[in-house]
């Protein structure tokens, strides 16, 4: 019912639709058959669309021009979360069909342990699906920046606070040796409002110069949107081309108090918070 809903008002407001936003596209897997994932021909469609009607620039440039007060409507950005092995399988190929530059936030503990599948279960992301290589991710490189998500998918306001710091040292540690990069921006897992850190949370801006949350908006231009808080599209495998159309450009923002009101109060069952690193014991 809620997705039909949603279809008749991408249909109705398309006509009149002006694409005046500044969206930041959220994908997770990108895979043929598995049932939480965007389908690789609807990614393909959702990409020529994208850069059809915007500029879509690496997400490090999104938040330089948000920084800079210099970021303007028309301009995209295109995320992927977790690090599935069919980002490289489906995805990129898509990416380099149409020059698309993309940032993949990476669960570095996912990506060391090929046999995780049970590690993903346990820490919510998708079941059943392999994660990426580090090879993969060289080889994807010309497009596609790496940041990062934590190492082992963790809710960053609910972990101690030590441990959270070794989860996010570790994760640019690793991203940093195996690829040598040091990632500059964050995703926060899960990240809806319970699940994100004030924005003035010096660790943060200690370790990066942005971070993405799931909180839904196709627009970040306001003043009272942080760049340590920049919202999102998520894109779904029930979106297709006109659902996603209304979703970037704003015929859906409409629909943010209700899901700002899910985001903060919705149940916590799917957060595992007892799989992090645990501080070392010092002496
Ligand atoms: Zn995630």
């Amino acid at each position: 019912m809620f997705a039909f809903l949603k279809k008749v008002v991408s249909r109705l407001s398309l006509p009149s639709l002006k694409c005046n936003t500044t969206p930041v596209l959220g994908y997770h897997s990108v895979h043929p058959d598995h049932p939480l994932a965007v389908r690789p021909d609807d990614l393909r469609e959702q990409i020529r669309f994208l850069k059809e009607n915007f500029e879509v620039v690496p997400l490090a440039e999104y938040v330089r021009r948000k920084l800079a007060g210099e970021l303007t409507e028309g301009t995209a950005a295109v995320t992927f979360d977790d690090g599935y092995e069919d980002n490289y399988l489906y995805a990129y190929p898509v990416l380099k069909e149409f020059s698309c530059p993309a940032t993949l936030f990476l669960v570095t503990r996912f990506i060391e342990n090929r046999k995780g599948l049970q590690f993903a279960k346990r820490v919510g992301l998708f079941g059943g699906l392999k994660p990426l290589s580090w090879e993969q991710l060289a080889v994807m490189s010309d497009l596609v920046d790496v940041g990062a998500h934590t190492h082992s998918h963790v809710q960053a306001s609910r972990v101690p606070f030590s441990a959270l710091v070794r989860e996010l040292k570790v994760n640019v540690e690793m991203v940093k040796s195996n690829l040598g990069v040091t990632p500059t921006l964050f995703s926060y897992p899960w990240g809806q409002p319970r699940d994100i850190l004030p924005v003035g949370n010096k660790l943060i801006r200690r370790l990066f110069k942005g971070a993405v949350t799931t909180v839904f908006s196709a627009d970040n231009r306001s003043r009272a949107v942080n760049p340590f808080q920049l919202r999102r599209v998520i894109i779904g495998p029930g979106d297709d081309l006109d659902i996603f159309v209304g979703k970037v450009c704003g015929a859906f923002e409409f629909l943010r108090p209700a899901a700002a009101v899910r985001g903060f109060f919705g149940s916590n069952k799917m957060r595992n918070d007892s799989v992090y690193l645990r501080p070392r014991v010092q002496g």
